[in-house]
């Protein structure tokens, strides 16, 4: 099968032919339908450090898919048939440790990642284990069913930022801000703006149903944003949605900084009394639950952020127009 392969610890893919898997016990083997290029892949790419930590190669990369139960590999009962159309939670969790038995799967203690630190989804074919495979809603277009990862992150923060009624603030229009803004909608918030430097991302803000779309946030709304949704991993711009927050505002932190971010304890966590939050990845699986609905009730449009599709075999071209900022999200059709 053609897969998209990580060869060697250095920046770079390698598109190969290389055998089918076999779905090892509690694993189901799936024929791939779409896939869609995710942010992390960009940086497993071009090989930043924080893949370099994380990844040991050779390695099939990819982790959001959609495709087709084609066998099982289990002796008991599970909750999938073959046929099924099925997406990926990146986040393999080991059903072990204290966070999962409390039911906080998505921060277990011994994650292991789906195309990060096992074979993915950017091939013909792919493994799943079967207590991360997701059971696809059919009346769900596919190819939102790729994207359902972002949309899921997205859903994760605004819930987490209790957004009925107020006024939010997005801080970098990525596809998992552009998608917080169109869930923050859904979700009932009273105001939605939304931050970006690139026009083009602005433009999809506009689609995806965002009141207001600006290049940056005038002064005079400081301390008016009763939400404040941190997309960008922008250390500077963390800072600034410090700024923008109301006294008690809740603000919560997505995008992951890639320096240190200075925090001015008295100035905004004591005078102005704000939460912080964070976001790590999706419920399992209440998130799934929010974002089937809302897709399959149409509260939110997906197929609006997919600006552009490739076959797999183009995946180099597909990942140096997603490098650009002119793209939502990228569907790969093996
Ligand atoms: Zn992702
Ligand atoms: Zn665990």
């Amino acid at each position: 099968m053609l897969a998209v392969v990580k060869e060697k610890p250095a920046p770079g893919v390698v598109i190969k032919r290389i055998p089918v898997p076999i779905p090892q016990k509690g694993e189901v083997l799936i024929k791939v339908l779409y896939s869609s290029i995710c942010g992390t892949d960009i940086g497993i790419y071009d090989w930043n450090a924080w893949a370099a930590s994380y990844i040991k190669p050779p390695i099939v990369i990819g982790h959001e898919v959609v495709g087709k139960v084609i066998e099982i590999n289990s002796t008991s009962p599970t909750h999938l048939k073959k046929g099924d159309i099925v997406s990926s939670e990146t986040h393999i969790f080991c059903n072990k440790c204290y966070q999962c038995l409390i039911n906080n799967r998505h921060i277990c203690e011994n994650m292991e990642l789906f195309g990060i630190g096992r074979n993915g989804g950017f091939a013909e074919y792919a493994t799943i284990p079967i207590k991360t495979t997701w059971k696809n809603d059919p009346a769900i277009p596919i190819e939102a069913m790729s994207v359902q990862e972002p949309l899921g992150n997205a859903v994760h923060v605004v819930t987490k930022a209790k957004v009925t009624g107020k006024k939010v603030l997005v801080l970098g229009l990525g596809p998992t801000g552009l998608c917080a803004g169109a869930v923050a909608k859904a979700y009932g918030a009273k105001e939605v703006v939304g931050i970006n430097r690139g026009e083009f991302r602005r433009k999809l803000a506009k689609k995806m149903g965002f009141d207001r779309v600006l290049s940056e946030i005038p002064k005079r709304e400081y301390s008016s944003f009763d939400c404040v949704l941190e997309m960008t991993g922008n250390s500077e711009v963390f800072t600034v949605g410090l700024e923008a927050i109301r006294i008690a505002g809740v603000f919560v932190a997505f995008g992951i900084p890639k320096k240190e971010v200075i925090l001015n304890v008295g100035k905004y966590l004591i005078n102005k009394e704000i939460t912080i939050k964070s976001v790590f990845g999706r419920r399992i699986w209440e998130t799934w639950f929010q974002t089937t609905d809302l897709l399959k009730n149409k509260k939110v449009d997906l197929t609006k952020i997919i600006t552009h599709r490739f076959k797999l075999s183009e995946f180099d071209k597909a990942m140096e127009i997603m490098k650009s900022g002119k793209a939502g999200k990228i569907l790969l059709k093996p």
